[in-house]
């Protein structure tokens, strides 16, 4: 007696092999046959007539890492597909835990909950196992975010580290790479990641690489220097052997339209001679990321509460100004990139009457200037704002997509609690709707077969990852499947309702569990820790 039998249904197995017809069944949390006919009976058997059958959907970017110790079910990545996030994105992480880190917690759940947190995410060892304990509702990989190597080592101090701190730095990579970690990710916008050269970041991917990881980085520009940007990974690839991914590809500023064909010839041209690059993408044409991290980083030395203490003294304030729009040289600042028409806030815990609204239009309706309302905003929220910048232009979107080393990664996280599907703000649809988004445009502009669509989502981002008996479906594997109405897939979250259900999503099973049926959630948390895998089963 199997566990579930799924039968009728087109299977694309996530190899990007041809589809075809076939029954699968599953037993104790794997897929114990595929086969043209399967009879035997089962405790659950659903019939996917019409419908496809893949491997459940790996997000290769997510922020779920420092969320996931605060018990989230993660409805809402399940409920579009998703049964493997990998976390620890843009050198942002939970750990090592360095001061104020926790801020954004402290504000919703209090200082106990922050010293639960900073006690659970001590070591990479006590974190993996605490996030080992939890009820997870996807599985779960991290990466290890090098903003946090370098706070936990140097603080938030600019420089480059004396050889003493980059030893330290070093073996704090061995033993995330003990851990299971699955290489490391930087953030070079963000303090304290940015504050790192290339050379350190060379020497901290000689670890990761010797112990088979890889190296994610949020470049350090994404604008006017990305090409320069691209080339900095690429080179940290160079030098220490290390395979590396582009985080969240993308070309913003309007005024740049085109210039994608240049950043996908780059990586074309670096594989060819040897350099392993990939890259990931959501396909949206508006970035996120905290308000605060778009002030220019020298004004963040000494961390984020400084920043804002900062801004209380009109002379610096007038500064930061002048940084953010005549700077743009040497820190592109999406204020500038979206301008402030261009600025959606979508959460800010103590000032709720903003979320869901433009900076400008604040601004006109306080009359107040528009940077004036940012500092305001930023010092009433002890700096923890979150912002939508619209600044791509769609065709560069759209070629990212199509191009065959881009896999998908949402940039967001798990969402805390059962929000109202129609709430306003809050958050950016990308977090709900990555996935279907995805495969509709792929299937409205016919990018490409639906094998590749999902070879790029499911079996290729686990053999990069080097995510063991996951990504494909063959026998023995962990049953993660997905059963997708394909024809009527359709994401319904927009900007201003980030949570709105998707059409198309049937049933999605983690580990021989269904956990979204109907493009609903059930209930059922069934994910694991997924660690590193020295090589496939
Ligand atoms: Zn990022």
């Amino acid at each position: 007696m199997y566990d579930l039998l799924i039968k009728n249904g087109r299977i694309v197995d996530g190899s990007g092999q041809p589809a075809y017809d076939a029954d699968l069944a599953v037993l104790d949390g794997r897929i114990a046959r595929i086969a043209p006919h399967i009879d035997e009976p089962a405790q659950t058997v659903i019939d996917a007539a019409g419908r496809l059958v893949t491997p459940g959907l790996i997000d290769s970017h997510s922020h779920s890492d420092s969320g996931v110790l605060l018990g989230p079910d993660g409805w809402n990545m399940l409920e579009q597909g998703i049964t493997t996030q990998i976390t620890g994105q843009c050198g942002t992480g939970p750990v090592p835990a360095y001061p104020n880190l926790f801020e954004g917690v402290r504000q919703k759940y209090g200082p106990e909950k922050v010293r639960e947190l900073e006690e659970k995410c001590a070591t990479f060892g006590s974190f993996m196992e605490a996030v080992s304990r939890m009820e997870l509702g996807t599985n779960m990989a991290f990466y290890a975010s090098q903003g946090n190597i370098r706070g936990a080592v140097m603080g938030f101090r600019m420089g480059d580290a004396d050889p003493e701190e980059t030893e330290q730095m070093k073996a704090l990579m061995a033993e995330a790479m003990e851990a299971g970690f699955l290489g490391f990710t930087t953030g070079l916008v963000y303090a304290p990641s940015i504050y790192a050269g290339t050379r350190e970041l060379v020497e901290l991917a000689k670890v990761a690489h010797s112990y088979g990881g890889n190296y994610a980085s949020h470049i350090r520009g994404e604008g006017l220097h990305v090409l320069d940007a691209m080339r900095e990974a690429i080179s940290i690839g160079e030098q220490s052997g290390i395979p590396v991914i582009i985080s969240h590809l993308k070309i913003k500023g309007k005024q740049y339209e085109g210039a994608s064909r240049d950043m996908l010839r780059l990586i074309d041209e670096s594989n060819a001679r040897g350099v392993t690059v990939w890259a990931e993408q959501y396909p949206y044409l508006a970035s996120s990321a905290p308000l605060i991290s778009q002030i220019p980083p020298q004004f963040a030395e000494g961390g984020n509460d400084k920043l804002v203490e900062r801004m209380r003294d009109p002379a610096l304030r007038k500064a930061m100004e002048r940084a953010v729009f005549e700077d743009y040289e040497t820190f592109e600042s999406n204020i500038y990139g979206a301008g402030y028409g261009g600025i959606l806030i979508s959460s800010a815990y103590y000032t709720p009457q903003y979320e869901g609204r433009y900076v400008a239009e604040i601004a006109e309706s306080e009359g107040k200037a528009p940077f004036d309302v940012i500092c305001d905003m930023l010092i009433a929220n002890n700096g923890v704002v979150q912002a939508i910048y619209f600044s791509q232009n769609e065709s560069d979107m759209l070629r990212i997509l199509a191009h065959p080393r881009v896999m998908v990664g949402c940039d967001a996280s798990d969402v805390q609690g059962h929000p109202d599907r129609d709430k306003p703000a809050g958050g950016h649809p990308r977090g709900m709707s990555t996935m279907v988004r995805r495969l509709e445009l792929i299937r409205d502009h016919d990018l490409m077969d639906v094998e590749t669509a999902i070879h790029r989502m499911t079996g290729l981002p686990a053999e990069v990852a080097h995510l063991p008996n996951v990504g494909q479906l063959r026998e023995g594997w962990n049953a993660d499947i997905c059963v997708l109405d394909y024809p009527h897939l359709k994401a319904n979250s927009d900007y201003i309702c980030p949570y709105r259900k998707n059409e198309g999503i049937d049933y999605v099973i983690v580990n021989g569990k269904i956990a979204v049926k109907d493009n609903t959630f059930t209930g059922v948390k069934n994910g694991r820790v997924i660690k590193r895998g020295s090589s496939r089963a």
